[in-house]
C-alpha cells in the first residue's frame, strides 16, 4: 500500500522535509512505496530533494491551484484517482484546512495533530495530541485510506546520507476545473523569521496590563536576540498581530528558551510552547498554571521586573 506526501504551492515549505521523514519511516516499516505528489509549480524544488528522503516516485499533478479550494480539488482528485493508502500532509495553517476537506471528498479517515504513524497489521496506528495538547492519544485506523495531518515542528528532518534515484511521473487529472468558493481578504503578516524556528521566544499575556507595556516584551526579546510573541488574549485585544500568537490556534513552537510574562498557562496556550526546553515564567499569581510547566518561575509583577531584566541582559 502506498504512502504519499502531498505538497502544493511554488516553494518547499519548512516542515515538508519532516513530513517526508515520517512518511519514509512508515513506508519502510510497512514495506510500502513512498510517493510524493506535488502540484506543478513545485516540480523543480521537489525534484531537488526527493531522493534525499527515499521517495520512489515524484508525481507531478498537472495543476497550479490559485486558491485553497483549488488545492483541495486537485489533491482530492489525485487521491481518488491514485488511491494511496496513507496520505501525509504537513499541518501548516493551510494544511489544517486542506487535510480534512481532502479526506471528506474521498471518504477517507483523517487524523490531525499527529506526530507518529506506524502500521500494525491491516491497521494504521496514529499518535496525536488532543484536547488542546493536554492529552496524547493513539488512533487505530482500519479504513482503506487515511489522511494524516502532521505537526512537523515536533519532528526532525533526517535526510539520507546518499540520495537515491526516483521516477518522475506527470499526472493528468480527470476532475472538472476548480471553482473558487471563498477568497482570503486579509492574512497574517509574517515578517522575517518564523516563530516556529526561533530558539528564544519572549511571550507576553494579558498580565502586562496594557498594550504600551508590550514594548517591554519586544525590548527583552531584542536584547536576548530572540523573537517576541504572545497569548491569544492579547491578539484578540489587538496588541499584536495573529502571526505572533502561540498556541493551539496559533503557532506551535519548540524553542530552547520560552519566557512567559503575565501568561496564565491555559492548556490552549501551552499546546504551542510546552515542547520548549526551558520555560521561564513571571506571574503575580503563585497558583497560575504556567508554574506547572516552568523550570524557573518568579512570583511577581512582570511590568515592574521587566525593565530590570532588560537592563541586566543588556549589561
Ligand atoms: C478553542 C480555543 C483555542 C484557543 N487557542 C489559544 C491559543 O492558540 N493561544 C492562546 O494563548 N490562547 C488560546 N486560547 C485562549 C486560552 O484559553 C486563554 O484564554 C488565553 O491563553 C489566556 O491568555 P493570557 O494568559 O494572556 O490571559 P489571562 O488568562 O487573562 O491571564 C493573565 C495572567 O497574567 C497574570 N498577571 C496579571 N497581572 C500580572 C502582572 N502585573 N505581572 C505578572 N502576571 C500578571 C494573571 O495572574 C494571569 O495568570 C484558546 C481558547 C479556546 C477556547
Amino acid at each position: 500500500m502506498t504512502v504519499v506526501v502531498l505538497s502544493w504551492g511554488d516553494a518547499v515549505q519548512a516542515g515538508t522535509a519532516e513530513a517526508l521523514t515520517l512518511a519514509a519511516r512508515l513506508a519502510a516499516d510497512s514495506a510500502a512505496e513512498l510517493h510524493w505528489a506535488v502540484t506543478s509549480g513545485l516540480e523543480q524544488a521537489a525534484a531537488a530533494i526527493a531522493g534525499q528522503y527515499g521517495v520512489r516516485r515524484l508525481d507531478v499533478i498537472a495543476a497550479t491551484p490559485g486558491s485553497t479550494d483549488a488545492v483541495v480539488d486537485a489533491l482530492a482528485a489525485y487521491c481518488a484517482q491514485e488511491r494511496p493508502g496513507t496520505i501525509v500532509i504537513d499541518q501548516s495553517v493551510e494544511g489544517r484546512i486542506v487535510a480534512p476537506r481532502v479526506a471528506g471528498r474521498i471518504g477517507a479517515a483523517v487524523v490531525t495533530n499527529a506526530f507518529e504513524v506506524a502500521r500494525s497489521g491491516a491497521a494504521l496506528r496514529v499518535q496525536a495530541t488532543a484536547f488542546g495538547g493536554d492529552t496524547r492519544v493513539e488512533y487505530r485506523i482500519e479504513a482503506a485510506q487515511c489522511v494524516v495531518c502532521v505537526v512537523t515542528t515536533t519532528l526532525q528532518a533526517e535526510p539520507l546520507a546518499a540520495a537515491q534515484p526516483f521516477e518522475t511521473r506527470r499526472v493528468e487529472l480527470a476532475a472538472a476545473a476548480p471553482r473558487a468558493g471563498f477568497e482570503v481578504v486579509s492574512a497574517p503578516q509574517v515578517q522575517g523569521h518564523r516563530l516556529e524556528d526561533a530558539d528564544i521566544i519572549v511571550s507576553g499575556g494579558r498580565g502586562l496590563g496594557k498594550k504600551e507595556n508590550y514594548e517591554l516584551v519586544k525590548q527583552l526579546a531584542d536584547a536576548l536576540g530572540g523573537m517576541w510573541a504572545g497569548s491569544r488574549a492579547i491578539v484578540d485585544d489587538g496588541w499584536i498581530d495573529s502571526s505572533r500568537q502561540v498556541g493551539l490556534t496559533g503557532k506551535i513552537t519548540r524553542p530552547g528558551l520560552y519566557i512567559a510574562l503575565g501568561i496564565s498557562g491555559a492548556s490552549q496556550h501551552m499546546a504551542g510552547c510546552s515542547a520548549a526546553k526551558t520555560i521561564v515564567a513571571i506571574n503575580k499569581d503563585p497558583d497560575a498554571s504556567i508554574f506547572r510547566y516552568a523550570r524557573y518561575g518568579v512570583v511577581g509583577d512582570c511590568v515592574e521586573l521587566l525593565p530590570e531584566l532588560i537592563r541586566a541582559v543588556r549589561a
